[in-house]
């Protein structure tokens, strides 16, 4: 009898089932489908050997009896040829509705290869000497082989074709499982008194274990809470299953534990640990920020064992409970109000960011509002990305008339984005959040190298033109590399500096004014020069004017408005026209929509205007045209 190696792969599985059920667990769809894979698997070998058993004994037990045990293990063999598929499956779709739509065609198939492997004839291979069985073979034996490899062929096939659907990992190890149970069954084919296709089974087993179904790797290494892998897999299984649930997430920094002593501090954590792990009811997960998770999958109850949670820490913690730790609290009552996994770490990101509510209170319950001011922003980032991706960054160039020389001499760079639709989507909707997530270095950058293309492509002097105006944001200015990348863009361009004039704006910080400075003497020794965009919108604007070196000051469009509108402020613009001038410096009125308002500019000794009375922002094909139109004023 060859049982020897299908016995050590029962004490491998068996090792490996003990180890996995010691583990803490969270009920996983793909850890349940993998138990499916397990018994199967387990099954497969323990029939193995009792059929080897019993065909062995099968004058003392009935011939009938053995075959039906010899069948039994070929249906087991298709036992896992199924589970695997499921295996699959469940990665492959969230929504049960889906995974049954495709797994039900394959269960029936599976029915029918059991049905059929029960039906027709098995025989028996027997030894030279005639006595002992050797293997089996027979219509049975086929019906299993056929029925098993049409579902081989559809779980290779699935793992080639739908690869951004099914986890890398899983694809992986379950190729590596099926692989080791094809070579074994060859060997075996081919040397038939090797059996080692249980034991071959075995070990794909354990490779699907180390790989991926370890439980241990959805737990924190460091508190043995879960971890945010397990809460990414488990929230979107909740949300597939279109479940709601509550959150409870609690956010631990270090003014958290400000008022306990340091000596406390690692006690009292680990207290708070041990609670948190003892929690009933609910499930614990901690991401590599400092946040816990706690969630409800029964929002009903959640209110009553949020406050119980609150209100033991409240109680104090250390020995004598004296010590008081706290948290920032974030309840979320209800967590469908979101649409996916990864929107639930990304509100709570976003409300710690940016709703001040969130750090005045201690605890913070989220309603549908924030939950929809998130979706908008995040809106608007993929709308960057997607622009920044696909080359649907556009620049519009709005002309800029000099007073003195009576025609357009500069224009101000404007970007746009396109959406997927192909409309214009201006820059009061997308710069705030460029600026706060990065992607307005990106975004400037595009815009400068676009603004160098058409300098490049149409030289400025042909129209009369000096230079053209680009805007930088605070958080470009802020940026050590700015002068670098800028001027590494001209020289890749060959445009000479003096074509290019940065608008600048207040920077908030004095660290980001120190950096902009730096960034600007390098940018000006190289021949680029700078305007003071915004003025009259802040409240320091005039000692601004004094500490940066620019050489023109752009008047906001609600200054020039107010001018006409409010005669206090009329006296506060000629002041400062007259102060700008004084220093030295020219003035460029933005906003300006009519004649009469141009005709004042004009009067009060204004440089440069720029605004609709002249053109909108224009694209650059249009922006050409416009500039063709009036090239006779200059010649
Ligand atoms: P800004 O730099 O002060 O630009 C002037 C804004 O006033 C432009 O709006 C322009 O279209 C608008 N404007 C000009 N004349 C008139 C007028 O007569 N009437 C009216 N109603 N509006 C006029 P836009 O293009 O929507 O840009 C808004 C702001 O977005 C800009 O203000 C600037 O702060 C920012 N921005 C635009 N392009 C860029 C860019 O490439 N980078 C950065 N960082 N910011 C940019
Ligand atoms: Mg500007
Ligand atoms: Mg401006």
């Amino acid at each position: 009898m060859h049982i020897q190696i299908q016995c050590c792969g029962i004490v491998l599985m068996l090792v490996l089932f003990y180890f996995y059920a010691r583990q803490k667990r969270i009920a996983l769809e793909t850890q349940r489908a993998f138990l499916g894979v397990f018994w199967a698997s387990f099954f497969c070998i323990a029939f193995d050997i009792f059929s080897i058993l019993v065909i062995q004994y099968r004058h003392v037990l009935s011939e009938p009896f053995a075959k039906f045990i010899a069948k039994t293990y070929l249906v087991t063999l298709l036992g896992v040829a199924v589970s695997a598929l499921a295996y699959i499956y469940v990665d492959m779709y969230e929504k049960r509705d889906d995974y049954w739509h495709d797994m039900r065609r394959y269960l029936v198939l599976g029915a029918v290869g059991v049905a059929g492997t029960y039906a027709v004839p098995l025989y028996y291979n027997y030894a030279p000497d005639g006595i002992e069985v050797l293997y089996t073979y027979g219509p049975s034996v086929y019906v299993t082989y056929g029925v098993s490899l049409v579902f081989f062929v559809r779980i290779f096939y699935l793992i080639r074709k739908e690869k951004a659907r099914i986890n890398p990992r899983r694809r992986e190890a379950v190729c590596i499982w099926l692989v080791a149970w094809i070579v074994a069954s060859q060997i075996q084919f081919m040397y038939t008194d090797i059996l080692i296709v249980g034991y071959a089974g075995s070990i794909g087993i354990m490779v699907l274990y180390l790989k991926l179904e370890n439980p241990e790797t959805n737990l924190d290494r460091s508190t043995g809470l879960f971890n945010s892998g397990a809460l990414y897999q488990y929230t979107k299984q909740l949300f597939a299953k279109e479940k709601d649930f509550s959150a409870l997430v609690l956010i631990f920094e270090n003014n958290t534990y400000q008022n306990v002593h340091m000596e406390k501090r690692e006690a009292i954590k680990m207290e708070v640990i041990e609670y948190l792990l003892k929690l009933q009811n609910c499930l614990v997960f901690k991401n590599a920020e400092d946040e816990t998770y706690i969630l409800f999958t029964d929002p009903a109850c959640a209110q009553a064992k949020v406050e119980e949670i609150r209100g033991r820490f409240a109680s104090g913690w250390g020995e004598d409970g004296a010590s008081r730790i706290r948290p920032h609290w974030m309840y979320v009552p209800h967590a469908n109000v979101i649409d996916r996994a990864e929107s639930l770490t990304y509100l709570v990101r976003y409300i710690r960011q940016e709703e001040k509510a969130f750090s005045e209170n201690t605890f913070y319950c989220v309603e549908k509002e924030s939950v929809d001011r998130m979706y908008r922003k995040r809106e608007v980032e993929q709308l960057i990305i997607d622009a920044v991706d696909n080359d649907r960054v556009e620049v519009f160039y709005q002309p800029i008339f000099s007073t003195s020389e009576q025609h357009i001499t500069s224009a101000e760079a404007l970007v746009r984005i396109r959406d997927r639709e192909g409309k214009i989507v201006p820059p009061g909707v997308f710069i705030d959040t460029a600026e706060e997530s990065g992607m307005i270095l990106k975004l400037g950058e595009i815009v400068f190298e676009k603004v160098c293309r058409f300098i490049r492509k149409h030289p400025l002097e042909r129209f009369g033109m000096h230079y053209i105006e680009v805007n930088l944001s605070v958080v470009q200015c802020a940026y050590e590399n700015l002068a670098q990348d800028y001027i590494g863009i001209m020289e890749r361009y060959s445009v000479d500096p003096e074509y290019i004039n940065l608008e600048i704006t207040e920077s908030a910080s004095t660290n980001a004014k120190k950096t902009l400075l730096g960034n600007m003497e390098n940018l000006m020794e190289y021949g680029v020069r700078f305007s003071l965009d915004d003025f009259g919108t802040g409240q320091s604007n005039l000692n601004y004017i004094v500490e940066m070196p620019v050489d023109i000051v752009k008047f906001d469009r609600s200054m020039t408005n107010s001018y006409f509108e409010n005669g206090k402020a009329k006296y506060v613009m000629e002041a400062a026209i007259h102060m700008i001038h004084g220093m030295n410096l020219e003035i460029v009125s933005e906003g300006i929509e009519t004649k009469e308002q141009f005709q004042t500019m004009e009067d009060l000794g204004i440089s440069h205007i720029q605004g609709y009375y002249f053109s909108k922002p224009l694209p650059e094909d249009e922006f050409v045209a416009f500039l063709e139109s009036k090239k006779a004023e200059f010649l």
